[in-house]
């Protein structure tokens, strides 16, 4: 990028906007991602004038970008924010992650807390797949259990809303495994305005869904947001591997593509009609759930061979 100019304000361009055609110099590459999410923000009423809002912070470029991008926009609005980190209580990997939330969000001076998977279930990630009886995958019971321990953070924080740092790559790649699967109901899911189905459950908002994930490394980088090193030992992405190759094949020959994606999987699922199912009590915890027992029960039961757990 020698020697071009920036197309906002002349100065010297470090970032080419392919589908768009715009050369950017680093403080307008900046400022463009911040008004991406302020739209998205805007176009699908995400966040509103005085939300407490939870920023799940894992430790990953893409949520610590977030945290300082909603600190930057919130501050205006009277809206308060707080990080929530889970420890799931992975060895080796999880430490790190909490080091670095820590030494980073006490710089950008948002409160932060960490809340454990062995403190909420008696059990970290670890002990459960060691103890796991069935073939469901480490990563669905880390799902499973994170998103119900950041609705107890969420409830013990009294916030109202949780924004989590998806972006558009991950939710194109979602839609496609959920085309794959005729998942349609996940797909209803998808839908940024959907509300929860129980008080339970806080409603979730992902603020970074119209940014390509390339532009939050790029962001990330430019503004010294630290990268892990460690990556999950449990990691297994199966087809969403294969799924973001294509993807990325496709944009680099048809600048914009994800971005078509992504408005196609957005109607979709507000046009799709979900069967209002009535929830039911889980019997042990008491949060709703489509049976006697919650998914969250059904695996801590399992590992304490209470019952025996089939996957699906
Ligand atoms: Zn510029
Ligand atoms: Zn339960």
């Amino acid at each position: 990028m020698l020697h071009i100019r920036c197309t906002k304000c002349g100065n010297k361009a470090i970032y080419y906007r392919v589908y768009s055609g715009e050369k950017l110099c680093n403080a307008c590459f900046c400022s463009s991602v911040m008004e991406k999410v302020k739209r998205t923000i805007a176009k699908f009423n995400l966040l509103k004038y005085g939300d407490r809002i939870g920023v799940a912070v894992s430790g990953g470029k893409d949520s610590l970008s977030l945290l300082k991008i909603l600190n930057e926009i919130c501050k205006p609005h009277a809206s308060k924010l707080y990080a929530i980190t889970i420890d799931e209580g992975i060895f080796g990997y999880r430490e790190e992650a909490i080091g670095i939330c820590k030494k980073f969000i006490k710089e950008i001076n948002v409160p932060h807390y960490v809340f454990s998977f062995r403190k909420l279930y008696g059990f970290g990630l670890d002990d459960v797949i060691k103890l796991r009886k069935s073939k469901i995958s480490a990563c669905s019971i880390c799902g499973i259990l994170r998103r119900r321990a950041l609705d107890i953070a969420a409830k013990e924080l009294d916030v109202n809303v949780i924004a989590t740092a998806h972006n558009l790559d991950d939710i194109i790649q979602t839609f496609m495994i959920n085309i794959l699967n005729g998942d349609t109901d996940r797909i209803r899911w998808l839908d940024p305005e959907i509300k929860p189905r129980s008080a339970f459950i806080i409603r979730r908002v992902k603020p970074l869904m119209e940014i390509y994930e390339k532009e939050i490394a790029m962001y990330a980088f430019l503004n010294n947001i630290p990268f892990q090193t460690v990556t999950c030992p449990y990691m297994n992405e199966g087809i969403r591997s294969e799924i973001r190759f294509i993807i990325n094949a496709l944009e680099d020959k048809h600048p914009g593509v994800k971005y078509n994606i992504l408005n196609t999987a957005i109607k979709i699922s507000q046009g799709l009609f979900m069967e209002e199912r009535v929830l039911m009590v889980c019997k042990l915890c008491n949060f709703p759930s489509s049976s006697e027992l919650c998914s969250v029960c059904k695996i801590l039961e399992t590992i304490k061979g209470n019952i025996i757990y089939k996957n699906h």
